[in-house]
């Protein structure tokens, strides 16, 4: 199986003996509420899956990635993975902690999420950091926006997770050891990432497949990433229980797994696609699908900058790139533009917002491009956030 990138799974975990103490002194700790988004990374920090990262990044590391989309040691990282130090913190004790101290990191109920070993503070320039990270500083892209509501000072320093967060849904989310430790099981060597937000519909399906057809690849990882939801999103265990009702009715059981990622998605077209895909290769997965304008919103990229950027950066990752695809009612088969002379008259539209609209109307959608299974889950009311 592929290696964990940077060569080694960081395991930050606590063990039960220092789980206990630290909860019993909790009062003696500084202590912030950070936005899920932070929390999200410093467990993701914790089990592994950004390795090689094991804390938030100092002002360096920082400025070689949005510089050179390079770690220090010259391994290819597109994304800030930083912690601006929660504006609710100003004025506080913990506001005004120091290199040397430990500040605990708290979710909104109050649970010791994690430690962050301070190693350095600094300032952060929102506007800059969002251009560099996502090419614009227009506060209508949401992660800019989030990055401009956000503090203008970051904490640096490694993470130790205390304890996972409880995620709202009923359903385990494994650790990158967990998810290899399963491949290892089902005999899979080499396992394909596939990177989604939305329920599956049938062009979604069709590049798992066509992945799965692959003479290199044993199985397929659906990992979708589920996390703080913004108006108009799905809700997670939406998402999940539309792919359980997929893989269960159609795909064969000893070739496919769905399991949950819970971060914040980052919609910064090819950057993110690179770092999804890094993020994947950590939970055991040498091949990664990159379909048409992967982790993009709105018009701010190039629908297949996010194909080429792996050809930029080498990650180690074989990515399993496809142009866009869709229903041809002429060829009465999914295809794309490399497997079908038709014109675009002949396509069942197979875009969200369609499938969204039809179903918000309560009109029938055509199994070309929804699975009966999955329309029945998404017309139950109240699936998306509104
Ligand atoms: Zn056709």
């Amino acid at each position: 199986m592929i290696e964990p990138y940077g060569g080694r799974l960081v395991a930050r975990e606590v063990s039960d003996a220092e789980r206990a103490r630290r909860d019993a002194e909790l009062g003696d700790l500084l202590t912030v509420t950070p936005p899920i988004d932070q929390l999200y990374d410093a467990e993701k920090i914790g089990i592994g899956a950004y390795s090689p990262l094991e804390g938030f990044m100092d002002s360096a590391t920082l400025g070689s990635v949005t510089r050179t989309g390079r770690l220090p040691n010259g391994l290819p990282w597109s994304i800030p993975i930083h912690f601006p130090v929660p504006l609710e913190a100003a004025g506080t004790e913990a506001g005004a902690a120091r290199p040397g101290d430990d500040v605990g990191l708290l979710d909104s109920g109050g649970r010791l999420i994690a430690i962050l070993h301070l190693q350095e503070t600094f300032p952060i320039d929102p506007g800059a950091l969002a251009r560099a990270t996502y090419g614009t500083d227009d506060p209508k892209h949401p992660n800019v926006a989030d990055l401009l509501a956000g503090g203008t000072t970051a904490w640096a320093g490694k993470i130790d997770l205390v304890h996972r967060l409880l995620p709202p849904w009923d359903r385990a989310e494994p650790t990158p050891a967990e998810t290899r430790t399963e491949f290892a099981r089902r005999g899979w060597q080499r396992v394909a990432g596939y990177q989604c937000r939305n329920p599956p519909h049938t062009a979604h399906e069709y590049i798992q497949r066509l992945t799965l057809e692959r003479e290199d690849v044993d199985g397929l990882l659906i990992h979708p990433v589920v996390g703080r939801l913004k108006k108009g999103d799905y809700r997670p265990e939406v998402i999940l229980e539309a792919y359980d009702a997929l893989v269960r009715n159609y795909y064969p059981a000893d070739r496919v797994m769905m399991t949950p990622l819970t971060i914040t998605m980052r919609y910064g077209g090819p950057k993110a696609a690179l770092f999804l895909a890094i993020v994947r290769r950590n939970y055991g997965c040498a091949v990664y699908i990159v379909g048409r304008d992967q982790a993009g919103v709105g018009k701010y990229y190039d629908p297949y900058a996010c194909h080429r950027i792996f050809d930029a950066f080498d990650i180690g990752v074989q990515p399993a790139r496809y142009d866009e695809s869709f229903f041809c009612r002429r060829c009465g088969w999914m295809a794309s533009g490399k497997t079908c002379a038709h014109p675009v008259s002949d396509r069942a539209e197979t875009s969200q917002s369609r499938v969204r609209d039809a179903l918000a109307s309560g009109a029938e959608l055509p199994p070309e491009i929804l699975r009966p299974e999955v329309a029945a889950i998404l017309r139950r009311p109240n699936v998306m956030l509104t």
